[in-house]
């Protein structure tokens, strides 16, 4: 990328830095642990960059980071979410190594802490409704008001618990809770749920358990039982850490994580709430998961987003305890830069309006050389054929010129990419008053040479040979939403979603692109970053393009390219 970011050192970074300059610990072991209930977005890569960059840049002391799912939940999860999930982190170029963890593995360790809990005269099972114990937990003012279930014997506890577990009894009708503090100013500390009834199949364990614990109580466990030294969380969690150190001092543990929170990505222009990503993705309002439109890092991927412009957009974004929204063009931004240099180029027209080349039959050529990166010599060059009719951009004619407009116009020059210099000697119109062709002249000897004396030509336009061109399906895409905070639209984000963030297109293409793989990127040259999509592009049968990333586009408002 032309702006390299060296690490600069977070107050998550510095904190750790200290832990080991200190002695503190030794090493440092941080995890990503996501719920397997929907795909990825670029919200995950913030996390992951944060995670497994840590332990990259910490490698010479055999820093690690995990990849957990947490996967506690029996109702949500599938292992298409896990498969995708795995995709996502090595696709950002990171690598859990053996490091592979499941939650779901310590259903065990869970349930003996929270016995040892019971034991301790820390937890007690609980059998109001959850009504009454909504109505009981009082408020910022007024403290809870005991459960009469909260005094209950030890042993009545271990036997209730033990109950539940075997599966005695029926969701709702009880549950365990810890019992903490009932006029704790933080109400996650007044005697939190820790275990639920759930007759449900999970996707490990299948039917081995009926209760589950609350992602509270479980979390630090999992933490602390894989030795994690920094566990990192959004802020939405702060007020959780009390109770997140509770679990940690109260509970049989081998380790003492640390947690420490950091303000989530949010992006303009989109939604990044996996609720709200199922819904688009199961109501159709996209094509599925990894629809280029959705900032899903599969959507990303299909669009042609290198990874390496998500990372450097994640540092860049940087790492901060004040939440606030990032502009999505940032993000585009980064990854126009990094394809600017790596996409070779190519010559599509995607509005395409036939020139036809009258002194031709002169020309022995039938092709012309054409660089493959205009500034980068060792991307080579190829030939691509032309002959006697070329397809141009219907907006690279203007029948009356404006002033600052190079192009073609009647009697004016323009240079074929790589070829001729040609002049526009007529035009035809149909019907409705549209340029249905053009006519015009090549001006021999002038392919790699300045113009002629008394020629003005100032500009190149690519172009497609008609003999040899294909016919590709070209996928336009703009951003999902209209507004740029859709969560806060008052219908709701559906009723703001851009009806044109879809526009498909017939392209004129250059040979060698129907033949190309799918996942090639490219630049079409004066357009914007393609690429051949993952799914549908099928070489030498149906070439299928997506958008990337418009080339910035100045000429439309201010004129002269
Ligand atoms: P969502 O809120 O989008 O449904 P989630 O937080 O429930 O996502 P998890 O699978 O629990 O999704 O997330 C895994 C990790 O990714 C967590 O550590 C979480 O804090 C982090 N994460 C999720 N969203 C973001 C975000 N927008 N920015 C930074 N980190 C995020
Ligand atoms: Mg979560």
């Amino acid at each position: 990328m032309s702006d390299p970011i060296t690490p600069k050192l977070d107050f998550i970074r510095e904190i750790i830095a200290d832990d080991l300059a200190t002695g503190k610990h030794a090493t440092t072991i941080t995890r990503f642990p996501p719920e397997p209930n929907g795909y990825l977005h670029i919200g995950h890569a913030k996390s992951i960059c944060l995670n497994f960059g840590i332990a990259l840049e910490n490698a010479a002391v055999g820093a690690k980071c995990h990849l957990r799912f947490d996967d506690t939940n029996p109702e949500k999860e599938e292992t298409e979410y896990v498969e995708s999930i795995k995709a996502d982190v090595k696709w950002l170029g990171f690598d859990w190594a053996e490091n592979l963890y499941f939650a779901s593995d310590y259903f065990t360790f869970f349930y003996d802490c929270a016995v040892h809990l019971i034991r301790e005269g820390k937890a007690y099972v609980e059998q109001q409704s959850a009504e009454e114990m909504r109505a009981n937990r009082g408020n910022l003012i007024t403290p809870g008001t005991p459960s009469p279930f909260r005094e209950r014997p030890v042993e009545e506890n271990l036997d209730l618990f033990a109950r539940m577990k075997a599966g005695e009894f029926k969701e709702g009708d009880c549950v365990l809770r810890a019992k903490i503090d009932l006029a704790a100013a933080n109400m996650n500390l007044r005697d939190p749920v820790l275990y639920r009834i759930m007759h449900a199949h999970h996707h490990n364990t299948g039917d081995a358990w009926c209760i589950y614990p609350l992602y509270d109580f479980a979390h630090p466990l999992e933490d602390a039982l894989e030795n994690i030294t920094h566990s990192l969380c959004t802020l939405e969690f702060e007020n959780h850490r009390p109770l997140y150190d509770w679990f940690i001092d109260n509970c049989p543990v081998p380790s003492k994580p640390r947690q420490i929170e950091f303000a989530r990505l949010n992006l303009t222009y989109t939604v990044m709430s996996k609720r709200k990503l199922l819904q688009l993705v199961q109501e159709g309002h996209v094509g599925g998961w990894d629809d280029p439109r959705l900032p899903t890092i599969s959507g990303l991927r299909r669009r042609g987003y290198p990874p390496e412009a998500v990372v450097h957009f994640c540092k860049r974004v940087g790492i901060t305890k004040f939440s606030g929204t990032t502009d999505v063009a940032l993000l585009e931004f980064d990854v126009r830069d990094f394809l600017n240099n790596s996409a070779p180029r190519r010559m599509a027209v995607l509005d395409p309006v036939k020139v036809v080349l009258e002194n031709w039959s002169a020309e022995p050529l039938t092709h012309v050389e054409v660089s493959n990166h205009p500034q980068n010599p060792e991307a080579g060059s190829r030939d691509i054929p032309i002959s006697n009719e070329v397809w141009i951009e219907r907006e690279d004619f203007m029948e009356f010129p404006e002033k600052k407009f190079h192009r073609l116009g009647p009697d004016r020059h323009v240079r074929l990419k790589g070829g001729h210099i040609i002049r526009c000697t007529g035009f035809e119109k149909d019907a409705s008053g549209g340029i249905s062709l053009i006519r015009a002249e090549i001006l021999p000897n002038t392919i790699g040479a300045d113009s002629p004396l008394g020629v003005e030509c100032k500009a190149a336009i690519h172009w497609v040979d008609v003999a040899t061109s294909v016919d590709a399906e070209v996928r336009i895409y703009d951003r999902l939403f209209t507004v740029e905070d859709p969560d806060a639209a008052e219908g709701g984000f559906l009723t703001v979603i851009n009806p044109d963030s879809l526009k498909i297109l017939t392209a004129k293409i250059e040979p060698s692109l129907a033949t190309a793989d799918a996942g090639f990127s490219c630049q079409f040259e004066r357009t914007g970053y393609f690429i051949a999509d993952a799914t549908d592009h099928h070489p030498g049968v149906t070439p299928v393009f997506n958008r990337t990333v418009a080339l910035r586009d100045s000429w439309v408002k201010k004129g002269g390219r």
